[in-house]
């Protein structure tokens, strides 16, 4: 193992791509009827009382409720009033693991002092924003500039959705080139054009309503761990506009739900570099998380953009950031006056890169570099994964475990493993009818999840840090 990554051993893709083929192709395995309606009445009936009734009045005001996609709210959202370390604790003073760490970024465990002892000095002194430079702009970008080779310069944005839009715009500047090919059912924020091929691989613009068709006449998807498809598609661009950037989650789609083979990103910058195509990695929960240095020092791999989020305001809004070479970033230089004379590409956010946001995420990633924080999370990811493996194989479950770090999944209905092949139309509805259905199924699963104490992050779950803590 290489002691600066989070990843003990790569897990074997085609191995686990063909578990969860076989998950798939049997019935759903779900929480019997009798026990969902036992953690309905004797859970959340009784003792979800406040979070029940702040929910029905939420209802009325918040559509569904709620603010947030990542969380199971079957057969109602829970109120959150504290988070600490490992652990959360609702309205009704229940407590947690928090398997979910914010969608990811709190490496460290929630709300540590370590950086909130920073945040509160920041807060006394200048408040959370003026609109002009502070000394954490620099410190947060120097921090991430000395740890990825491949980021010369760094520009913070809001989030990562507006990185992933900011990097495209770079790529058609830089390269002259239209196309964007993404892997499909990876995410990349909700911004118009990349709304496309989200969650099912080759959904095309099915899952992106309120979208026109025509915003994707230049986004295009292949197939995750499929060179030959990929290679296909950036020839085929060559004839009509080429390729500006491929775009990749380089664990694989949905934060590795899907794993890509341990050499796929390599083949990609291969392809890249042959058809001329900027290489983009979405760091957003890799970064920091895999290593100091990303995904991209794991896998040896040179992206010439990477966009950053979440990690580098450590939980704190207002979280992202978009990397890379200076001969790239020179079209997002900031300031009326300033900058090379390049033609600069639309980027903006009043928050972005608020003091708060900067001095969050520095020394949140200090920390993380201090208490080799990556590393011990990704070795209770692996006891996690290996203790999940002898329950599956002990109560003879069909549900596929494994993890890339101390990124940990958990498997049981395996939504997120279909496709869709456009050249058998008539498959289309089943596809999409059976995740709808699985989906609906993980729900009952998530219910009772949440019944028995812990907080999982749909099917994918984060380790942090603090979980070693406790023995
Ligand atoms: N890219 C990836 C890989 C993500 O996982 C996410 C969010 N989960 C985003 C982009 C979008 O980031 P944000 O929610 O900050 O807009």
């Amino acid at each position: 193992m290489d002691n600066r990554f989070s990843i003990s051993t790569y897990p074997d893709a085609a191995e686990i791509n063909s578990q969860l083929d076989a998950l798939i192709a049997k019935p759903i395995y779900s929480v019997k009827p009798g026990a969902l309606k036992t953690y309905e009445d004797e859970y959340y009936s009784k003792k979800c009382i406040k979070s029940k009734h702040m929910i029905e009045e939420a209802s009325k005001v918040i559509p569904g409720g709620v603010q947030h996609n990542l969380a199971f709210n079957y057969p109602f959202p829970l109120v959150f009033t504290k988070a600490e370390g490992a652990y959360l604790y609702d309205i009704d003073g229940n407590q947690y693991y928090d398997f979910l760490q914010a969608g990811g970024p709190t490496v460290l465990g929630s709300n540590p002092v370590e950086v909130r002892s920073k945040v509160i000095e920041l807060l006394n002194e200048c408040g959370p924003s003026t609109g002009l430079f502070h000394e954490y702009e620099y410190k947060i970008a120097k921090k991430i500039i000395d740890n990825f080779e491949t980021v010369e310069m760094f520009r913070m944005l809001g989030s990562g959705t507006e990185s992933c839009m900011a990097a495209i715009r770079v790529a058609r500047l830089a390269t002259g080139k239209k196309n964007i090919l993404k892997m499909g059912g990876a995410y990349h924020g909700w911004s118009d054009q990349l709304a496309y091929g989200i969650r099912i691989p080759g959904s095309k613009w099915t899952q992106a309503h309120g979208v026109p068709r025509y915003i994707f006449r230049h986004t295009q998807e292949f197939f995750p761990n499929d060179l030959n498809d990929l290679e296909r598609k950036l020839k085929r661009n060559t004839l009509s506009g080429g390729t500006a950037a491929v775009m990749i989650e380089p664990l694989g789609p949905e934060s590795g739900t899907t794993p890509v083979d341990g050499k796929f990103n390599k083949g990609v910058e291969a392809l890249c570099r042959k058809y001329g195509a900027l290489l983009i990695f979405d760091e957003v929960v890799t970064g920091f998380r895999v290593g100091m240095s990303g995904a991209q020092g794991y896998f040896g791999v040179s992206p010439d953009l990477t966009i950053f989020g979440k990690v580098v305001a450590g939980g704190y809004p207002g979280a992202g950031g978009l990397g890379g070479k200076k001969e790239y970033m020179k079209f997002l230089s900031a300031g009326i006056a300033g900058g090379p004379k390049v033609k600069k590409a639309l980027v903006g956010g009043t928050m972005a890169a608020n003091p708060l946001s900067c001095v969050a995420g520095y020394y949140t990633l200090c920390e993380i570099e201090r208490t080799q924080a990556a590393q011990k999370a990704g070795l209770m990811g692996d006891r996690l994964t290996e203790g999940l493996k002898q329950l599956i194989a002990k109560y003879n479950l069909p549900f596929v475990t494994f993890n890339q770090g101390s990124i940990c999944h958990l498997e049981t209905v395996g939504t997120t493993h279909y496709a869709i092949n456009w050249s058998k139309p008539w498959t289309i509805p089943g596809v999409l009818n059976a995740t709808s259905e699985r989906k609906k199924e993980m729900e009952h699963v998530g219910a009772a999840y949440m019944a028995e104490g812990l907080v999982p992050w749909q099917e994918a779950g984060c380790i942090p840090v603090l979980h070693t803590q406790r023995k």
